[in-house]
């Protein structure tokens, strides 16, 4: 594969300073943002303005799964845009028909629909519950306590964390949130309204916490007896993030009886274009036609430049093996992070995961951090961004490890001994 745009060279002086004036002057200050500019990548490496080298461990949050700047990734760009970018739905493109045929594949029966977000194809999935109940006068989902599922005011209203919703109320209706993991709460909360129920595999934004294979098959058993749609959000913990394309397949691997499970409907996004903005949903065959023509729609949905990035994807991904490699590594990195928690209970609570979708969660009360209001888990990434690794915090006590696929062992290596310098550091 040949290269096609060389790394630039670090600019030599720092325009930190610069480039966030630009930023509180001008773009809407709804982020808390790290003190950080930067300004080009390589692989699993990120550079600021300042020239300064970065392990990136978080890729985006869990969207740069080739890394940065992939020549393949380039290479499809450059090719596909040479052609065509963009048509409109009013016609078909090659790419999105084979996109869809490879996602299905990897899946099972169903369909797709494209869009430019997880949000975006959360809210197709809730449209698609709509719509089944529609004429029995259902349209409640349930979802999980601490569960994230977009910055939308559907996506608010689905996501079970009160912080999200502060000054937007009244949420939409049509939502409640019932504690995760707990199958029977899920059945206790099941009302005449309830229409679906959806989960994420694991829950990214809610601490790394991954569901029990008995509560997916207790929720697909639940959803059959009660006529329910099982959604998943796949946006954070699929893509082969666990090690199989989508964390249930990972979850329910060598489980009796789990071998036919599938959900009704499940959301990409995130890792998708590995950069390039897309989501997409999938919902399975009895349903895949509820929403006919003219119910949904999106102007950007499946761009031929988007699918056929995200078709190189798939392929670079199966050619160069990196499912199985982002478990074995991803094993390999759990297991130092819970020698950590041995090593330094005073500092590592607990560190759990699945694939290179890792969280470790710090004890509360760490004196080192006792003298400032930020979280710990914002002080510990502060600390961990001084050592040259960028990593993700979740919630208040938990940082999260999103590499990309194509980590390399002695990037890992490089990571977690990073990891362990500043917990003793702390300790
Ligand atoms: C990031 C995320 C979303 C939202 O995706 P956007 O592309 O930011 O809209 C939804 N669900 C989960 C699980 C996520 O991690």
């Amino acid at each position: 594969m040949k290269e096609i745009s060389p790394t630039p060279p670090p600019l030599v002086q720092n325009q930190f300073e610069s480039v966030r004036d630009l930023f509180s002057k001008n773009v809407v200050p709804s982020y808390g943002r790290f003190d950080l500019a930067l300004s080009h990548g390589n692989g699993s490496y990120v550079f600021d303005v300042g020239g300064k080298r970065y392990l990136d461990l978080g890729s985006g949050i869990a969207v740069n799964c080739l890394g940065h700047a992939h020549p393949a990734i380039l290479e499809a760009l450059a090719d596909q845009a040479k052609k065509l970018m963009h048509v409109s739905n009013l016609y078909y493109t090659e790419p999105q028909g084979k996109l869809a045929a490879e996602i299905v594949r990897r899946i099972g029966a169903g369909k797709i629909f494209f869009c430019n977000s997880g949000a975006e194809a959360n809210e197709g999935l809730f449209k698609v519950a709509r719509k089944f109940g529609h004429d029995e006068g259902r349209f409640e989902i349930l979802t999980a306590t601490n569960s994230f599922h977009g910055r939308t005011l559907a996506g608010i209203a689905a996501t079970g964390q009160e912080k999200t919703k502060k000054s937007f109320e009244p949420m939409m209706p049509g939502f409640r949130h019932v504690s995760y993991n707990d199958l029977n709460a899920m059945r206790n909360a099941i009302s005449p309204a309830t229409v679906a129920i959806m989960i994420e595999g694991v829950q990214g934004e809610g601490g790394v916490m991954p569901a029990t294979a008995e509560y997916l098959l207790g929720l697909r058993a639940l959803c059959d007896e009660k006529k329910l749609l099982l959604f998943m959000d796949g946006v954070q913990d699929g893509h082969f993030r666990t090690g199989k394309f989508q964390s249930f397949q990972r979850i329910l691997e060598n489980v009796s009886g789990a071998g036919k499970f599938l959900p009704d409907g499940l959301s990409m996004a995130k890792s998708l274009g590995g950069g390039f903005p897309m989501g997409a949903f999938w919902v399975r065959t009895p349903f895949a036609d509820l929403l006919g023509p003219g119910t949904h729609a999106s102007t950007f949905g499946g761009t031929p430049l988007a699918c056929a990035v995200a078709l190189k994807i798939l392929e670079v991904v199966e050619k160069e093996n990196l499912a199985a490699q982002a478990r074995k590594l991803g094993d390999w990195m759990l297991n130092k992070l819970k020698r950590l928690a041995e090593v330094y209970p005073a500092v590592v609570k607990d560190a759990r995961g699945i694939g290179l979708m890792l969280g470790m969660e710090l004890r509360e009360k760490i004196p080192a951090f006792a003298s400032s209001e930020k979280s710990a888990a914002v002080q510990f990434t502060n600390r961990m961004q001084a050592a040259g690794v960028l990593v993700i915090p979740a919630g208040t006590q938990t940082i999260r490890l999103l590499p990309s696929l194509n980590l390399k062992g002695h990037e890992a290596g490089e990571g977690i001994s990073k990891i362990e310098e500043v917990v003793k550091s702390l300790a």
